[in-house]
């Protein structure tokens, strides 16, 4: 059977479309029926990059980086040094006042490295003061303007997303007639929005429980009406409805769709024609082990299939339209509660092998001349990483790959990701602290983590 664009049905030049843009996630998951020129590359200017780039941020901060520039995404941020604010574009906190001049924003003042600014005209003794930046407090803020979660190129990507996912899932090869209208908001921005946002706070409690945060998610469900609907969670920050079709198409028989990846580009995914079918799927994955008191006691069949518990909140959720609370406007209440998941998603560190090998790359000088930290230092994420170096350096032999990193994170503080409050932090520090020769500690772990192998 000849393939065809599933946009516009050309058979021509058929090439390979990111279903989620391949900055924003760390896992590729892809659709082969896309035609290379109008409805994949073109895309990218449309609305791709728009979204791209006001998410810098987060997939900075989520150590995601696009394959094709392999570089993180630099942000707009102020820094704060001594009272006087800075205004930059970031990418990595070290890098800060290593090669690049600020400019304050009252326009008084620079900072750079001193033989630069030595070297600009007029610099003279009486108007450069040399400071230590170890010994003060630098204070970040990063403004994100969220009404990008509610732009027309966000929904055009989130319906492309939705669109494209399920497309592959039920073989679509062609253009589909029935699609007509999700295709053209999609490539022209026009016409009715398919796509609407969850207000549903409890949905995104649910999402929270269920899902890693920073994980992207993809549910496909059909509503009461016999509506097609697809839930796409981006980053577990914005939970979006996406209705597909009003009917359920004929030739699509996967409707009852799961998929989740994962900042640590894990994937957990499964397919079913029906709800009938996933629930006897389930059913067969217990056995039953024994009997108390007049009850079943049922054992799951294989305790390494991590899907099984995505299987069973999807069967107890019933998703439906009225229930996920949706608009498309952005009211005080919900822009309350992006915020809410958006703080959520940045004050947590996730524990990634590619996270702790960026952060001792970055901090490799740092390391050599002997870390000391800063005694007004706020920056609590940096605090957990030379924790989680510290560690791999004091236990020498115990913790040596990424692995036992993982189960002593899990053992102390009950999680692969966590929260870290002042308190937490100031413990860390205090631990640390307390061993004499601390920094070169540091620089032993800092080695074995160099050594830690990347899948
Ligand atoms: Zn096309």
């Amino acid at each position: 059977m000849t393939r065809r664009c599933i946009y516009c049905g050309t058979e021509k030049d058929l090439s390979k479309s990111d279903i989620i843009p391949d900055a924003l996630t760390s896992a590729k998951i892809i659709n082969p029926n896309v035609c290379r020129v109008a409805h994949n590359n073109k895309f990218s200017d449309m609305f791709e990059n728009e979204v791209i780039e006001k998410l810098a941020l987060i997939t900075n901060e989520l150590d995601v980086k696009s394959s094709k520039g392999n570089h993180y995404a630099s942000y707009l941020a102020s820094v704060i040094v001594d009272g006087t604010e800075y205004s930059t574009k970031m990418s990595t906190e070290t890098e800060l006042f290593k090669q690049k001049i600020m400019r304050s924003i009252d326009g008084k003042s620079i900072i750079g490295p001193i033989d630069k600014i030595k070297n600009i005209k007029g610099a003279s003794d009486e108007n450069v003061t040399e400071i230590d930046i170890n010994q003060l407090e630098i204070e970040k803020k990063i403004v994100l303007d969220l009404s990008v979660f509610f732009g027309k190129s966000m929904y055009r990507l989130i319906a492309k997303i939705a669109f494209e996912w399920y497309c592959l899932n039920n073989s679509v090869t062609d253009k589909l007639s029935e699609f007509n209208s999700i295709i053209n908001f999609i490539t022209t921005g026009e016409g009715k929005n398919p796509v609407s946002i969850v207000g549903n706070e409890k949905i995104y409690h649910f999402f929270n429980q269920m899902m890693d945060m920073g994980s992207h998610t993809l549910i496909s469900y059909v509503d009461e009406d016999a509506s097609v609907n697809i839930l796409v969670s981006l980053f577990g920050i914005a939970i979006y409805n996406v209705r597909l079709s009003d009917y359920v198409i004929p030739q699509c028989i996967n409707n009852i769709l799961f998929l989740t990846i994962n900042v640590d580009a894990k994937k957990s995914y499964f397919k079913y024609s029906t709800l009938e079918e996933m629930e006897k799927e389930i059913e067969n994955g217990f056995y039953q082990m024994g009997e108390f008191n007049g009850l079943k006691i049922m054992c799951p069949q294989n305790f390494n299939d991590v899907t099984m518990t995505n299987k069973m909140m999807y069967y107890s959720c019933n998703f439906n339209k009225k229930e996920l609370n949706c608009c498309n406007d952005m009211d005080d209440k919900l822009l309350a509660l992006i915020r809410k998941q958006l703080d959520q998603v940045l004050n947590i560190s996730a524990l990634t092998v590619r996270g702790l090998k960026r952060f001792v790359k970055e901090h490799r000088e740092a390391i050599d001349k002997g870390i000391v930290f800063n005694p007004f230092g706020t920056n609590k994420k940096a605090i957990f990483m030379f924790y989680l170096i510290f560690i791999c350096g004091k236990t020498g032999k115990k913790v040596q790959s990424f692995e036992d990193l993982t189960s002593f994170v899990k053992n102390k503080f009950s999680g692969k990701q966590i929260a870290i409050s002042d308190e937490i932090c100031e413990e860390m520090k205090q631990e640390m602290e307390a061993v004499e020769e601390y920094a070169r500690i540091i620089s032993q772990g800092a080695v074995i983590i160099e050594n830690m192998k990347f899948d």
